[in-house]
């Protein structure tokens, strides 16, 4: 959550029942996590509206706290807003399936067009064909044809003096010569949106009847990515879209505002430069990037049954102050195994996956259990001060557990670490190697 939406959130927690006013001040502070992922001013105002109407007089759940109640209605919104349901390509009854890419330059268009081409071969053993109608920039055509050769794809080129509309046509004639199933037109983009790359375009669509026409949006466009979108769909009508480059730290507010817009369903998703990084649209991931809760709904409604907040504020104060001893140590222990698989837990948490070594993070139920009785042959005052913890005293509690020494030493050094590690988190400090080694 952005910090704005935590401090509002944990304002209300001790409350019972949503009020107006409470609806109010979450939303004030939703509204601006929208704006901050750079949703459409106009997109903000409707959608929080049909929020606040649905949140007021809400039947708050025992289990939730009113905040949790509303953010959880926001993200409920926000996915069906963003679309409820994946759609993939509409394909044509008989072959070949015509799919045009638009865009402004610099969106995406041909890269995607690479990474679909890709995707219908491994998925469906398709035999697509590329066609070149980037002609006013050398670079493009080539561009698509290394891409057709790393696929194996071929790519229908005419260079860059022959009008694309022409090139679509003949394209078009070597794809129902060849049987090729699908057909993809990589088109030019300009920098602004301007009529007479529109007038090209409306051509090609004329000519070729696309089955689909995706337009590609950079997730990174903020703003602009509504008026884009608007005159792309006036003038052209897409059937989809695409948002690229979400593996930048963009929230992607761009999603919302063109959904709203167009209406258009948003198809795909770019993930990085590489021709793999494509993925089917889940509008429920989406929601909760743009809301920046990494998956913290679910994490919410996992650790509600098990967890006690006051606990948790106890906790992470003591985290602060570095006074977390070995008492909250056992506590933590038992609450992570009463609340289901830890490392499931810990890889929801935002911020988690930046953490090295959390990718193959794994918990010992037996480690788990030594741990414990090392802690339990620790006298009451060794466990709520460690430093105490000489080497006669661990001899003692090495004994006492049926472990060795270096296991005990081991341990405490773990513990130790992990004391330093948290204090770093509870800054917000997340880049911490050996988090892993935690528990
Ligand atoms: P076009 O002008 O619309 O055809 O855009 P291109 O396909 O040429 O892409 C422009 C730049 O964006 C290239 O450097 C691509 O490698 C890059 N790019 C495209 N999609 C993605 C994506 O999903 N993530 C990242 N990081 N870069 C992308
Ligand atoms: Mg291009």
């Amino acid at each position: 959550l952005t910090e704005r939406l935590q401090q509002a959130m944990s304002k209300l927690r001790k409350k019972g029942k949503v009020t107006e006013a409470d609806v109010k001040e979450m939303m004030r502070e939703i509204r601006l996590a929208l704006l901050e992922a750079d949703v459409n001013l106009q997109v903000v105002k409707e959608f929080t509206k049909n929020v606040r109407e649905r949140a007021v007089g809400a039947e708050v759940l025992d289990s939730l706290s009113p905040a949790q109640q509303i953010v959880k209605i926001v993200n409920e919104e926000l996915t069906t807003t963003l679309g409820s349901e994946t759609v993939g390509i509409e394909k044509s009854p008989k072959i070949p399936t015509i799919i045009m890419m638009v865009g402004l330059q610099g969106a995406g268009k041909t890269t995607f067009a690479g990474k679909l081409a890709n995707r219908l071969k491994k998925t469906e053993n398709a035999r697509p064909l590329m066609i070149a109608g980037d002609v006013y920039r050398p670079a493009a055509i080539d561009q698509l044809k290394v891409l057709g050769q790393q696929l194996d794809v071929p790519v229908f080129d005419m260079g860059t003096t022959v009008s694309p509309v022409e090139i679509v046509r003949q394209g078009l004639a070597v794809a129902a010569e060849k049987k090729n199933d699908y057909v993809l037109i990589d088109t030019a983009g300009r920098l602004h949106v301007d009529e007479a790359l529109m007038e090209e375009l409306k051509q090609i669509k004329e000519l070729a009847q696309p089955n689909e026409i995706l337009l590609v949006v950079d997730a990174m466009t903020g703003q602009d990515a509504v008026t884009v979108a608007d005159s792309f769909n006036q003038q052209l009508g897409i059937t989809g879209v695409v948002i690229t480059k979400l593996d930048g730290d963009t929230r992607g507010g761009a999603a919302l505002s063109i959904r709203s817009v167009t209406g258009a369903p948003i198809k795909f998703t770019g993930t990085g430069e590489k021709l793999t990084d494509l993925e089917i649209f889940h509008p429920d991931r989406m929601a909760s990037r743009i809301l920046g809760m990494g998956d913290m709904l679910t994490l919410i409604e996992k650790a509600q049954q098990d967890y006690d907040e006051k606990k948790a504020e106890e906790l992470a104060k003591k985290m602060k102050e570095n006074s977390f001893d070995f008492n909250d140590f056992i506590e933590q222990l038992d609450q992570v195994m009463s609340m289901g698989p830890l490392e499931d837990l810990m890889k929801m948490i935002p911020g988690m996956s930046q953490v090295p070594g959390m990718d193959n993070f794994k918990v010992d139920p037996k480690d788990i259990a030594r741990k414990k009785a090392i802690v339990f042959s620790m006298t009451p005052e060794e466990r709520e001060n460690p430093d105490l913890l000489n080497p006669s005293r661990r001899r003692r509690i090495a004994a006492g557990s049926g472990n060795n020494v270096v296991e005990v030493n081991r341990m405490i050094k773990q513990f130790k670490e992990a004391r330093t590690m948290m204090q770093k988190m509870s800054n917000g400090n997340f880049n911490v190697p050996g988090m892993d080694q935690m528990f």
